[in-house]
């Protein structure tokens, strides 16, 4: 199998027709390619019309989840699945084309890992676009990935680096900035984009507190994730050392200028607090050090061994 493609779908009956007719012209050689349908929990009558339409192809295949767990995991259960030499992913709902995943391959093959389309001219509503170009520039700032369109529905992966995202949660819409670091090598290309004709956007008002949490996890397990005590420890030993200073201020009170201890109850119980906090970090760090030690017992360090 030479190309997998992966579409997650959540609700978009009304788009499967035009979606087939796009798939079923620029993807003809089934032999060549395996197009992977995830159906995410949908409560329309979308997996019944899938079902029906991929009897006509014997290497399209539909993964049907339990529930609606999102597009991160939709795309997880592809990933996990997909047995090409290479996997592109797009959206259901007709507003990516599918003739890019050509272009998008090309470009790959010129050398690179990972092939992300960028919505220059995007077709959605404008506080959409606003929202997208501030999460990106976000995203380009803290990251040092010099790329425009960090969510783009559609992208090309060699196999290997689907094996190592770990999706879940909105992680999806960081897919470049994992990949960037594991260290994998990322290309952007100018792919059409469209105006969703049916159906509604899966992605309200949250999807921007979701985005912004999300993207903190990532920084932090991009920085920290194999030695959580340098952080909690370095937080916690600030935090408890402010304490003992301030304790230590409250004894100075105490024996040498003869205040009394209940001028500055407050000011102990602060002391108190941040002793207690920076302890509670500490432990916190410890904890995490010990998951990441059984991680490393996994071994899945090594990319490859040359001979
Ligand atoms: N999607 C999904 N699960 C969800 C939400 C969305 O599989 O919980 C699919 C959806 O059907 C579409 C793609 O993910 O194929 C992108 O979703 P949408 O178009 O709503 O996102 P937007 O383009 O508004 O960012
Ligand atoms: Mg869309």
């Amino acid at each position: 199998m030479k190309l997998s493609i992966i579409i997650p779908i959540y609700n978009e009956v009304e788009s499967l027709d035009g979606l087939f007719e796009e798939l079923s012209n620029l993807f003809a050689d089934e032999s060549a390619t395996e197009i992977i349908f995830i159906n995410d929990g949908s409560t329309d009558k979308t997996l019944s019309i899938l079902e029906e339409k991929i009897k006509n192809y014997s290497t399209w295949k539909i993964i049907n989840l339990y529930r609606n767990y999102g597009k991160s995991v939709a795309l997880q259960a592809g990933f996990d699945t997909a047995k090409g030499e290479i996997v592109a992913t797009m959206d259901a709902d007709l507003q990516d084309n599918p003739k890019e995943i050509y272009r998008l391959i090309d470009e790959l093959n010129k050398g690179y890992d990972v092939v992300t389309g960028w919505k220059k001219n995007r077709k959605d509503p404008f506080e959409k676009k606003i929202a997208s170009k501030i999460f990106n520039f976000f995203v380009r700032i803290f990251s040092g990935l010099i790329i425009h369109d960090s969510n783009c529905g559609i992208k090309v992966f060699k196999r290997e680096v689907t094996q190592m995202l770990t999706l879940y949660g909105g992680r999806h819409r960081y897919i470049p900035l994992l990949a960037h670091q594991k260290k994998f090598s990322i290309s952007e290309i100018v792919v059409d984009h469209r105006e969703r004709k049916f159906g509604v956007s899966k992605y309200g008002i949250k999807r921007y507190s979701d985005g912004f949490f999300d993207f903190l996890t990532i920084l932090f397990l991009g920085k920290y994730m194999d030695r959580p005590l340098h952080f909690f420890g370095s937080l916690g030993s600030i935090s408890a050392l402010l304490g003992i200073i301030t304790e230590i201020y409250i004894l100075y009170l105490k024996y040498i200028l003869f205040d009394s201890f209940q001028q500055h109850v407050a000011l102990i119980i602060f002391g108190a607090i941040l002793i207690i906090v920076g302890l509670q970090l500490f432990t916190f760090g410890l904890m995490g050090e010990l998951i990441v030690n059984k991680k490393y017992k996994d071994r899945n360090y090594i990319k490859e061994i040359i001979e």
